[in-house]
């Protein structure tokens, strides 16, 4: 590295430059800035929509008619390198006493995401057979207490939409899952 030299063996163009050029050129950076475009975020007074896959909080999907996707498998638990899927699966029923969450055989009775271990990363929507889980663009997930960051599946769970009923029901939309899997009511549908 070129040694700096003392200030009295320095020229005097040398030194002209320094205190009257050098100061001059390093306000006219700070000049020229101030007529660019500013590129600072005001969040979170305004908020700036997100790409549209960016990986933000998860979502339990629905079927059409608002029996839940998820069967409780644990894939996703499995897939996360954090360990911060729960999933506890519990058997549908039918009949009068009977309780149906989701088409086919199981649901997930239980199911959290831990938002202080989770790092968004996508392994588990990956591994999810039914495509229960998904990711939305939400991203305000700090809080102040782990309690609060571990989002239970009422928490995560899409909500009803128009012509969904709240489980537990029959499936409304085809004879067995495998009508929901193949898509096979949507043909019902039509018929009808
Ligand atoms: S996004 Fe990644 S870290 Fe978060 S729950 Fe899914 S697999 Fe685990
Ligand atoms: S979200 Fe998907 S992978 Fe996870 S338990 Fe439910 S069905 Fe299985």
């Amino acid at each position: 590295m070129a040694e700096e030299k003392p200030e009295s063996r320095k020229g005097v163009g040398e030194q002209l430059k320094e205190q009257l050029w050098d100061p001059i050129a390093g306000f006219g950076v700070t000049f020229r800035t101030m007529f660019k475009k500013v590129v600072t975020e005001q969040y979170p007074f305004e908020k700036v929509p997100t790409a549209p896959r960016f990986h933000g909080r998860h979502q339990l999907n629905r079927w059409p008619d608002g029996l839940e996707k998820c069967v409780g498998c644990e894939l996703c638990a499995w897939a996360c390198p954090a360990d911060a899927i729960y999933v506890e699966g519990a058997s549908n029923t039918d009949g009068p006493e009977g309780e149906r969450f989701s088409p086919g055989e199981r649901y997930g009775r239980v199911y959290q995401i831990n938002y202080a271990r989770c790092i968004l990363c996508g392994l588990c929507i990956e591994a999810c057979p039914t495509r229960a889980l998904t990711m939305t663009n939400e991203y305000e997930l700090a809080d102040s207490s782990r309690e609060s960051l571990i989002y239970e599946k009422s928490d995560l769970l899409a909500p009803l939409l128009p012509g969904m009923e709240q489980p537990p029901h029959a499936m409304l939309l085809g004879d067995d899952e495998g009508d929901y899997y193949r898509g096979n009511f949507k043909k019902k549908e039509a018929d009808q």
